[in-house]
């Protein structure tokens, strides 16, 4: 089998929570995010081709190292047929596998869901929110299916004890950072059992920074990135009791009320 690989990283304590990873980069996109942070590796290269072998001799030299795979993008759903073959030979070398997502195909995440132990969905937006939606992911005429599609991946991902449920909102100023954007997450998440699964350790739902000088777009490179304080405030408004923040100043995935100290020493 062949696969497009844009990136191969051997170590890595901030892509899987928790446990040490390897991450595989794959190239392409279904959304078209202005602020995307991976864009230099979205366009397919003739050098990404490699034999699927190769991606498992990596793994391979990398598991004395790690407790984990994950497939970041792009959009890794874009090539389900490879993660499944990443997935077996996660499992017989003892590693867990997981792989991001924008959730938007959400039958071949349903089908994937199978053979991973972590699914890291990103929430663009409250999937009540089309034209907000429609407005991250800039394609225009596409918010309500991407809603709409958002919605059954979370949905069944919810009701999946199978696997841990990694859920994010990078937070964007002027994008999707109004606080009645975080309520309604919040009632989604509510209303969908969140809490209890986070509170088996089984979910998590965590707010992070966008960072400008990362940005695909310039006009996005001007835009402050939000702070610390600015998070908890989003984290607050969704009324969860389960929220996470990860900011350059603070860390990965730490607890809301944890930062409530850390946030008055850093702004
Ligand atoms: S931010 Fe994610 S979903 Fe958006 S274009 Fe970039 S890789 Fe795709």
């Amino acid at each position: 089998m062949k696969a497009l690989i844009a990136g191969l990283l051997d170590l890595s304590s901030v892509d899987y929570p928790k446990r040490p990873a390897a991450v595989i980069f794959t190239p392409q996109c279904n959304y078209n995010c202005a602020f995307c942070q991976n864009w230099q590796i979205l366009e397919t290269k003739p050098e990404y081709e490699k034999d699927l072998d190769e991606v498992l001799k990596f793994i391979d030299k990398a598991s004395p190292t790690i407790e984990a795979v994950k497939v970041t993008g792009g959009e890794p759903t874009l090539y389900p047929e490879f993660l499944k073959e990443v997935s077996g030979y996660s499992h017989k070398k003892g590693l867990l596998f997981g792989f991001d997502t924008n959730g938007f195909l959400y039958k071949v995440i349903r089908e994937l869901a199978a053979y991973s132990d972590l699914i890291s969905l990103d929430l663009k937006a409250c999937p009540n929110s089309p034209k907000i939606i429609e407005k991250v992911i800039g394609l225009p005429g596409k918010g309500r299916q991407a809603a709409e599609n958002t919605m059954k991946t979370l949905e069944d991902l919810l009701s999946n004890d199978e696997i841990y449920l990694d859920l994010r909102t990078t937070i964007v100023p002027t994008l999707n950072d109004k606080i009645a954007e975080l309520q309604g997450i919040g009632e989604i998440l509510n209303s969908l059992n969140y809490e209890a699964r986070a509170a088996r350790s089984s979910a998590s739902y965590t707010l992070q920074e966008f960072v400008p000088e990362h940005a695909r777009d310039e006009s996005m490179r001007k835009i402050l990135s939000p702070s610390p304080a600015d998070l908890v405030k989003l984290a607050d408004a969704s009324r969860l009791e389960h929220v996470y923040i990860k900011h350059r100043d603070v860390g990965f995935m730490v607890r809301k009320d944890e930062l409530w100290e850390l946030t008055s020493r850093v702004t």
